[in-house]
């Protein structure tokens, strides 16, 4: 039997053939990306440019069916392509881009997904406070049937304990699409710092950062969007789900390392405990900004095991992985640095979480 994408194990020599043709020198291929009506998922389209733009200004805005997204009716559907940053292709090379975009209805408004917006806005706000983000992204690879990647069929793999970090075939499932990423990653231009196999078999992790204001969560959707993009060469699934296996396998998270000028400057640490102070009083709101239905999908995930804070309590503490809020233990010996808030979802909007953490901690709102 046929597999509905069967395309995706065709060797891919064949398609090689056609990407090694030569491109007319006054033609770009520009793939706009944007983020459709679930808030999750990532949607994209290709047109041809005359010109080579050298910012977001030059590129056209455009415009797609957005009653097929789930952000708009049939009768008046039309979504527009705010492009905001541009990137490398690494698919297809030279001087093809990638152009992330924000989403606007035709009334000038933007979309509800449309995150960026006024996450762009808060982060000119506290501008002068220099806020940097680092986001660490977990995610677990399936199978096209859904079942995580290299698992047993009918059954599970061992319990954890020798996965995380792990080497050997027995260990880890998929290390191909991780190189690949990173890969795709660098040359597109995303600020990607490191890679781990995560607790529970199949699942993996990339960190974003440090990047400072709006930079870290575009450069996180783009991220994403190659992940999705790489896997769908290997004929394999990328889940975001926070907890996608019940039991005792670990969920995934978006640990959201942030820090002002402030924080990094000697005796910082007192900033970052003032900061934690603002934190704990803001909890509820702040959980429910950090996945993408107001905290529905981490009450699966924060259940206060596998190294989760409970969903109903605030916590810090020092290399304290149980915490909603860690100071790494580094950070405590210099006295300077950064915090880590580990309550961030998975399939959080990282425009959502640094938003509100700047309102938080540089805004005081
Ligand atoms: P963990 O020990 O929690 O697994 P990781 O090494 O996975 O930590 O991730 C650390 C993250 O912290 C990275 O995304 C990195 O960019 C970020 N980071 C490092 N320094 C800072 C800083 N000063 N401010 C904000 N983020 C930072
Ligand atoms: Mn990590
Ligand atoms: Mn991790
Ligand atoms: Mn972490």
């Amino acid at each position: 039997m046929a597999a509905p994408n069967q395309i995706a194990y065709t060797n891919k020599r064949v398609l090689d053939r056609y990407l090694a043709l030569e491109q007319p020198a006054d033609k770009v291929m520009a793939t706009y990306i944007w983020i459709d009506g679930t808030g999750e998922n990532v949607r994209a389209k290709t047109r041809t440019l005359d010109s080579i733009p050298k910012s977001p200004k030059d590129l056209p805005i455009w415009n797609y069916d957005g009653s097929s997204t789930y952000q708009a009716d049939g009768s008046n559907s039309d979504i527009y392509l705010h492009p905001c940053a541009i990137y490398r292709d690494p698919f297809l090379l030279g001087n093809n881009i990638l152009v992330l975009c924000e989403t606007y209805r035709h009334n000038g408004k933007p979309t509800e997904s449309n995150h960026r917006k006024s996450c762009a806005e808060v982060m000119d706000r506290a501008k002068d406070q220099h806020p940097w983000f680092g986001l660490e992204q977990e995610y677990t690879l399936l199978d096209q049937d859904l079942h995580p990647f290299g698992w047993p069929k009918n059954g599970f793999p061992g319990p954890q304990g020798p996965y995380y970090c792990g080497v050997g075939a027995n260990k880890v499932f998929g290390r191909d699409i991780v190189e690949a990423h990173y890969k795709a990653c660098l040359y597109a231009g995303v600020m990607i710092c490191g890679t781990n196999a995560e607790v529970m078999p199949a699942q993996w992790e990339f960190q974003v950062g440090p990047a400072e204001g709006v930079k870290m969560a575009d450069d996180m959707w783009v991220a994403r969007y190659l992940l999705h993009r790489v896997a769908e060469d290997f004929g394999v699934v990328v889940t975001l789900d926070p907890k996608p296996v019940p039991g005792n396998w670990n969920g995934a998270g978006a640990h959201t390392n942030f820090s002002t000028t402030a924080m990094r400057e000697e005796n910082g640490i007192i900033e970052i405990e003032k900061a934690i102070t603002k934190l704990s009083k803001q909890h509820i709101r702040h959980i429910k900004a950090y996945d993408p239905h107001e905290g529905k999908d981490n009450e699966r995930r924060l259940t206060g095991h596998h190294e989760t804070s409970s969903i109903h309590d605030f916590s810090a503490g020092v290399a304290n992985r149980g915490c909603s809020v860690r100071i790494p233990r580094q950070v405590a010996e210099e006295k300077k640095g950064y915090l880590e808030d580990r309550r961030p979802s998975s399939n959080c909007d990282p425009y959502s979480v640094s938003e509100v953490l700047v309102r938080t901690m540089c805004l005081d709102e």
